[in-house]
């Protein structure tokens, strides 16, 4: 897969353009841009083949509008230039939806797939224990990301405990038995399902029967798919690392949502991998990795709107490419924010300590997804440019304003 650019790069060059569209001075536009604070950890694993030391990252990009907020990511490729980069996202994600939080992003470089449970768990509580003075439910709230779940923000939560005292508020993902929200684990694959409705509802076009290719199936891509049946697409291709099936009369979602690897899934024709990506569909979604639309693969792509459910999936010169075709691409910070909203509402509920029903969060997250939609799309007709500018311009100014009122000497 090709990377044209460094991913935060990427970025900050759409922080770059919206602030000129915007009209923001230098001095502030590269304050916007920069990190506020990178931690870096070694954490000495004890494997059966010996000691391995691993490399671990928090990075606080931006306060500026409340306390820091993102996941933690457990892969082999993660690196500070990765980390920067999403946890820049966040901090415009979470402008874009409009809830108190800033951005963050953290990650081990740990190949997810070849540790065992105890292993997850002493790396999670030593990456806990050597930051966490920079974390608590008014600084820094983690949350999951690829590679790490429910069980592992278990346990970052009961380190934290032993450490700073009972603040269940700390962390976001939790099971439903600790502090955990109904509601939260689907909120980002639910919100990219309501968004892929939403757009094709925009432009007049019919959801039932329309066709989504999806790529992933993790906690983004398995939620999106089960929601998006029930919303009445038709699935014809989903993929993870071990497989990838198709069928253009439709895959019974309902019948394969338990299926842990795609690779087991039986009765279903099976395709290379990357045809997931040039299925022929109205939505694709991919829902893995970043970069893997590029300008190695734009020109097979095959649908006509894009649904970012990963995070960074399609790099800058392919976003340009897609655009002169005519494909419409909903970009990651509004696609794929249903996860940080469904953090948000089991912050605000650990705060309070009160409890919601599981009818009331999807409620709330829909009304709120659906908002955010309409914001960055009438955002995209006043500016007359893309869903993905339209966003940055949107959240970027939201900062910029919150950042100056605070006095910082701009
Ligand atoms: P996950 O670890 O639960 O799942 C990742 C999936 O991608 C797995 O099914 C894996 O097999 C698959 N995959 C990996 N390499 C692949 C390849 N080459 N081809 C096909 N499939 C491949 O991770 P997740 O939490 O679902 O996150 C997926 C993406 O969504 C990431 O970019 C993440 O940053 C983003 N995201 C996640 C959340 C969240 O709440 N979990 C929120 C916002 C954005």
């Amino acid at each position: 897969m090709t990377k044209e650019r460094s991913a935060f790069a990427e970025v900050n060059e759409k922080v770059r353009q919206a602030s000129e569209i915007l009209g923001l001075k230098p001095g502030l536009v590269q304050a916007l841009q920069q990190c506020e604070r990178e931690v870096v950890v070694s954490i000495p694993l004890r494997r059966q083949t010996g000691l391995e030391v691993l490399t671990g990252y928090r990075v606080q990009h931006s306060s500026a509008r409340g306390p820091r907020k993102g996941g933690i990511r457990f892969h082999h490729e993660v690196n500070l230039d990765e980390v920067r980069a999403l946890a820049s996202l966040m901090t415009w994600k979470t402008a874009l939806i409009d809830v108190p939080f800033g951005g963050a992003k953290g990650g081990v470089a740990v190949d997810a797939k070849s540790i065992s449970d105890i292993e997850r768990e002493e790396i999670i509580r030593r990456w806990t224990r050597s930051i966490h003075h920079v974390l608590g439910h008014q600084r820094d709230i983690p949350a999951p990301d690829m590679g790490t779940d429910s069980r592992t923000m278990a346990w970052l939560m009961d380190e934290f405990h032993r450490l700073e005292g009972f603040q269940p508020a700390c962390v976001t993902g939790k099971p439903i038995e600790l502090f955990g929200a109904p509601g939260r684990e689907e909120s980002t694959g639910r919100g990219v399902a309501m968004i892929a409705a939403a757009t094709l509802e925009k432009r007049n076009e019919k959801v039932k029967g329309a066709r989504v290719a999806i790529q992933g199936f993790g906690n983004v891509g398995r939620f999106a798919a089960l929601v998006c049946h029930q919303l009445g697409f038709k699935v014809v291709a989903i993929s993870d690392i071990t497989g990838a099936i198709v069928d253009r009369k439709g895959i019974d979602i309902d019948e394969i949502i338990n299926y842990r690897n795609v690779s087991e899934i039986p009765l279903y024709e099976n395709i290379p991998l990357h045809e997931v990506l040039e299925q022929r569909c109205e939505v694709l979604i991919p829902a893995a990795l970043g970069g893997v639309i590029t300008s190695d693969n734009v020109e097979k792509i095959n649908c006509e709107y894009i649904v970012e459910g990963a995070n960074q999936p399609t790099t800058t010169e392919a976003d340009v490419e897609l655009r002169t075709r005519g494909i419409t691409v909903v970009p990651d910070i509004l696609a794929n924010s249903g996860g940080v909203m469904g953090s948000y509402f089991e912050w605000t509920q650990n705060i309070q300590q009160y409890s919601w029903p599981i009818e009331k969060f999807r409620k709330e997250l829909d009304a709120r997804m659906s908002r955010a939609f309409a914001d960055t799309f009438k955002e995209s007709q006043k500016h007359n440019v893309d869903l993905r500018t339209a966003a940055f311009v949107l959240a970027v100014q939201r900062v910029a304003s919150a950042f100056s009122l605070r006095g910082d000497l701009v």
